[in-house]
C-alpha cells in the first residue's frame, strides 16, 4: 500500500470540495490557482464550472500549471420521458466526451440519471426498471462514441438514498454486471468511479472492489460519512471526522491494482462552504496524509 503521509502527489481535489467558499460561488479559474497554490497535482472539474469560464481558457490554464485530471463530472443522466428526451441526453453525453478528451481527462464519470424529472420533484414515470434499461441503452450507446474517441466511461453507484433522483445503479456489484455485460472484453473504456460516500456501508465492498481488478477502477473518491448527517447530499464528512474505513478501504482498492488518484469530493453546505478555499486545502491535504 503506497505511503501517503509524506507528500500530497496522489491527492486530487475535486473541485465541488471548494467550489462555494465563505458561502459564495467561487468560479473554475480561480479554484485551479488556489490548488496550484497549494501544490495539488490533479483537479476533477464539473462541467458548468468549465463552461462558466471557457473550455480552452481553462484547458490552457491546466496547461500552464501542469495540472492534470483524475476525472471529468459529469455525464450520465440517461433516462427520459420519450423518444427526444434519450437523444437529448445522449447528444449531451457525447458534447461531456468532447470536452473531457480537450482537457485530457482520465475517464468521464457518469451519474447515470433515476426517475426522469424526479430530481426536479416531478417523476415522468416510476418505473425503475424501464429507466434501468434506458440507462443499458444509454451507455452502451455512448460507449460506443468513447471508443471511437478514446475516452474511458467511469459508472458511479450512488447510495440507494438517490435512486429516485440521480442513479438507478445503486451497488459496485450493479455497475460491475453492467461492465460486464457491455464490455466482455475489459478493453478498459467501461468501469467505474468508486466514491466512498456511496459504497462505503455495501457488505460486499471488499468481494466486488476485487472483482472490479485494475481494468474497472477507473476513479476513487474519498471523502467521509457524519453521524449524525444532517443532508443526504450537502452533508458529506471530511476525510478522518466520520465513521469511514478509510485506510481499509484504499488498502482494499490497491490490492485490486488501482495507483491513481484519491479524489476529495465533499459537498458540505453546512461546514467546508462556510469556510475559506485555503482552510480546506490545506485541511484536504492534511487528511489527505494521516486518514485516507
Ligand atoms: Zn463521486
Amino acid at each position: 500500500m503506497r505511503d501517503f503521509s509524506q507528500n500530497h502527489d496522489w491527492l486530487s481535489i475535486n473541485t465541488a470540495t471548494i467550489r462555494k467558499q465563505h458561502g459564495a460561488e467561487v468560479p473554475l479559474d480561480r479554484l485551479i490557482d488556489q490548488c496550484a497554490a497549494h501544490g495539488v497535482r490533479a483537479i476533477s472539474p464539473w462541467r458548468d464550472q468549465v463552461a462558466a469560464v471557457g473550455l480552452e481558457r481553462i484547458d490552457r490554464q491546466l496547461r500552464a500549471h501542469g495540472i492534470g485530471l483524475s476525472g471529468y463530472c459529469r455525464g450520465g443522466f440517461f433516462p427520459a420521458p420519450d423518444a427526444a428526451g434519450l437523444k437529448v441526453a445522449l447528444d449531451d453525453n457525447r458534447r461531456a466526451i468532447d470536452e473531457a478528451k480537450t482537457l485530457g481527462a482520465p475517464c468521464v464519470v457518469l451519474v447515470v440519471g433515476g426517475l426522469p424529472g424526479a430530481l426536479d420533484g416531478k417523476a415522468h414515470y416510476r418505473d425503475l426498471g424501464r429507466a434501468r434499461g434506458e440507462v443499458h441503452d444509454g451507455i452502451a450507446a455512448s460507449l460506443e462514441y468513447a471508443r471511437e474517441v478514446g475516452m474511458p466511461l467511469a459508472i458511479e453507484p450512488l447510495h440507494p438514498m438517490q435512486a429516485a433522483d440521480r442513479a438507478c445503479i445503486n451497488t459496485l456489484e450493479h455497475a460491475l454486471d453492467l461492465c460486464d455485460e457491455l464490455d466482455p472484453q475489459k478493453t478498459g473504456m467501461l468501469g467505474v468511479a468508486l466514491d466512498i460516500y456511496h459504497v462505503w456501508w455495501d457488505p460486499k465492498l471488499q468481494q466486488q472492489i476485487a472483482r472490479a481488478g485494475r481494468e474497472r477502477l477507473l476513479a476513487y473518491h474519498v471523502c467521509d460519512w457524519l453521524t449524525p448527517t444532517r443532508d443526504l447530499l450537502n452533508d458529506r464528512g471530511m476525510m478522518g471526522d466520520g465513521v469511514v474505513e478509510l485506510r481499509k478501504v484504499r488498502g482494499w482498492v490497491e490490492d485490486a491494482g488501482f495507483a491513481g488518484y484519491s479524489e476529495v469530493e465533499i459537498f458540505s453546505a453546512l461546514d467546508w462552504w462556510k469556510r475559506s478555499g485555503e482552510e480546506t486545502l490545506a485541511t484536504c491535504i492534511e487528511r489527505h496524509r494521516s486518514a485516507v
